[in-house]
Formats: structure tokens, C-alpha cells, sequence
């Protein structure tokens, strides 16, 4: 049966194509579109948005799993374009029988190769494992270092890598800036810039310091499972009324779960008082 047509519904059919268009343009670290200069938020705005991050989740995790400093530079390092549950699962025996230099190195690159052959760029990630292994004992005594600079020159490692590693094991509040990070600096206009390193450096100057620690995996997971880069699911969004992005989806009212995370604010703002 077909629908009867009508310029009243033909018209949010056309928008629905220009939203569709906008989607696609998504800001990517291949394509990040036109740049804001600045921030879309004031001081104010901005701390509440990762106020609003805090209550909802207190203490966020990153998803990779490891063992020590060492498997979880592997596993990050393997991360590159691969989803975490994916290196989970190669990672899961590979750790179990290598979780040293020392022992990785001994297994060798053809048997690293075997146990990572289902992530991508397995042949080009299992060379770099061995070759880093490598370099940590002959530099490093087979500890993974506190330090970017000497974490930069291992191979397959840049400088996300050495970010997540130093905020993950090691404490720092660094932000390492892949692609969820580089598309909601840019989409949500709280840390607008050009290049992954924009980014990074916008969000540490937008970021309240007492959220500096979790800032990086707040957005990562709203970036992977709210804010997503086709669809953005503005309905479960804590930040709802709070984003100011021109591709926020418009409903009659603020979504339960904004409300419900500003009403723990108020709550414990209530119980300070
Ligand atoms: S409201 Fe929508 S566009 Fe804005 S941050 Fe939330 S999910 Fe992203």
C-alpha cells in the first residue's frame, strides 16, 4: 500500500536527508570538516558537562584487558584499528604464555603472528611486538618507562599509545586522542582542532583539572557507544540539554537520563551543604 504524499510530509523527509548528509560529515581525523576556532562552552558549561560524566559513571575503566605495564602496552599497541573485544580475545593466551619481553621475545614473531592473525595488520603489529619487546630490555631492563619521550621511540608506538599507557597504568592526566576523542572535540565543539594533536591540546586546556584523570576514558565511551560517529544516540545522553552541536537531535523534552544524572548533582551538591 502507498502512502499518500503531502507537502507537510514531504518535508521532514527532506531534512531527514540533510540530516543524513550532515551525519556522514562526521569529523574524523581524515576529514575534520570546518574547524571552530574555540570552544562552544564557557568555563561553566564545560565543567559541567564532565560533572555530569562523573556522576553517571565515577570510576571509568578502559576495556582492553591486561596483566601488567608491559601486556597493556601490547594490547593498546594492537588496538590500532581493532575493536578492544577483538584484541581481548587474541590477547587472552598470547598474555597467558608471554607477559614479559623477555618471554614475548622468546616466543618469537611467527608464533606472535599465529596468536594475533584474527586482528588487522596482524604481520605489521606481531614485528613491532617483537621489536619492541626488543628495545625495552636492551634500553629499558624489560620495564615499560614513565616517560612519553622514551615510550615514543619504541616501535609501533606513537604518541596516543604512550598517552593511554601513562593514564592507564601509570596515573598521568593525559588524553590520548583517537578517533571517538578527535570526532566529539570537533562534533561537540568542546575541544575544536585540526589534527589529533589540536585536540589533545585543546582538551587539556578545556578540561577541569579535578576531571583530568577520567576525562579521556569518559569520552571515549561516550564517544564509542553514545556519541557515535554515524548516529549519535542523543536519547541516552547524560549531556543532553548541556551540547550545544548542531547535529544534536531535537526532542520535546530533556531525555530521562540527562535529568536523572543532574538530579544526583543537585542531590549531592544538596548533601554538601
Ligand atoms: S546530545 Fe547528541 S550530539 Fe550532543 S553529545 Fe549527546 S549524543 Fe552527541
Amino acid at each position: 500500500m502507498t502512502q499518500a504524499k503531502s507537502p507537510a510530509s514531504a518535508k521532514p523527509a527532506k531534512r531527514s536527508v540533510k540530516s543524513a548528509q550532515a551525519r556522514k560529515k562526521a569529523p574524523s581525523v581524515d576529514n575534520p570538516g570546518k574547524v571552530l576556532k574555540r570552544s562552544r562552552y564557557t568555563k561553566a558549561e564545560t565543567y559541567e558537562i564532565f560533572r555530569r560524566f562523573h556522576a553517571d559513571n565515577p570510576e571509568p575503566e578502559g576495556e582492553l584487558d591486561y596483566i601488567n605495564a608491559y601486556t597493556l602496552l601490547v594490547a593498546v599497541l594492537l588496538s590500532a584499528q581493532a575493536t578492544d573485544i577483538g584484541v581481548n580475545r587474541a590477547t587472552k593466551h598470547l598474555f597467558q604464555i608471554a607477559d614479559t619481553p623477555e618471554k614475548m621475545v622468546t616466543l618469537g614473531e611467527d608464533k606472535v603472528r599465529e596468536k594475533i592473525r584474527t586482528i588487522g595488520l596482524f604481520k605489521t603489529k606481531a614485528k613491532n611486538v617483537i621489536l619492541m619487546s626488543e628495545q625495552l630490555i636492551r634500553d629499558h631492563g624489560g620495564e615499560v618507562p614513565e616517560d612519553r619521550e622514551a615510550l615514543e621511540k619504541l616501535p609501533g608506538v606513537g604518541r596516543k599509545t604512550a598517552n593511554v599507557v601513562l593514564n592507564i597504568f601509570f596515573g598521568h592526566p593525559t588524553i590520548a586522542v583517537d578517533t571517538h576523542l578527535f570526532r566529539l572535540g570537533n562534533r561537540i565543539g568542546i575541544a575544536p582542532g585540526k589534527t589529533p594533536l589540536d585536540v589533545e591540546k585543546s582538551m587539556e586546556k578545556a578540561v577541569p583539572k579535578e576531571f583530568s584523570l577520567h576525562a579521556h576514558h569518559w569520552l571515549i565511551l561516550h564517544g564509542r557507544y553514545i556519541c557515535k560517529a554515524r548516529k549519535p544516540e542523543c536519547k541516552r545522553c547524560v549531556i543532553y540539554d548541556l551540547c550545544k552541536s548542531p547535529e544534536k537531535e531535537k526532542f520535546d523534552a530533556v531525555p530521562d537520563i540527562a535529568v536523572r544524572t543532574k538530579a544526583i548533582i543537585e542531590r549531592e551538591k544538596g548533601g554538601l551543604c
